[in-house]
């Protein structure tokens, strides 16, 4: 795989906020649980991790930020005009999340590589990927994942 990663800036649906993604994503998965269904308006949250040294040029103006309940140390901004998915953090802002559809490019991503919380969805997905069903299954391959991930970018550097 490629070293470059040509700079893409994501933006929510309506593009009131903005930001610049530097770097190839560590992770992606799609989450099927309620509240990435809630956040997204959508049947699921194809979504990338980065890091944040990996996002520059925040505009974050028109976002809200709002912690549902599970799991409790991901923030989810909404953008306050379309009502979208803006970004997400994690862990006191040092992972960040950022859906698919906020990408121009998504053709320049990784593959997803799972699903998660598979028992909440709300339809089937006809592919080869791993499914995980539940918290604690989902949260322990979502680490592993994450871990792989920021190994193999140590690794080629
Ligand atoms: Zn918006």
């Amino acid at each position: 795989m490629s070293n470059e990663f040509t700079p893409q800036e994501g933006s929510c649906a309506c593009q009131s906020n903005t930001y610049t993604i530097n770097n190839q994503p560590v992770g992606r998965f799609i989450c099927h649980c309620t509240i990435c269904q809630e956040f997204t308006g959508q049947a699921y949250n194809d979504v990338t991790v980065l890091l944040k040294s990996d996002v520059s040029d925040l505009n974050l103006i028109r976002t809200k930020f709002r912690r549902w309940k599970l799991p409790p140390n991901i923030s989810r901004g909404l953008c306050t005009r379309c009502d979208k998915p803006s970004i997400e953090m994690g862990l006191a802002g040092n992972l960040i999340l950022v859906p698919t559809t906020n990408y121009p490019d998504v053709a320049a991503l990784p593959e997803p590589t799972m699903h998660l919380f598979y028992n909440r969805r709300v339809e089937d997905m006809d592919d080869d990927l791993p499914k995980y069903n539940g918290f604690v299954q989902s949260q322990a391959m979502l680490i592993k994942a994450l871990a792989k991930g920021l190994y193999s970018r140590v690794a080629r550097r």
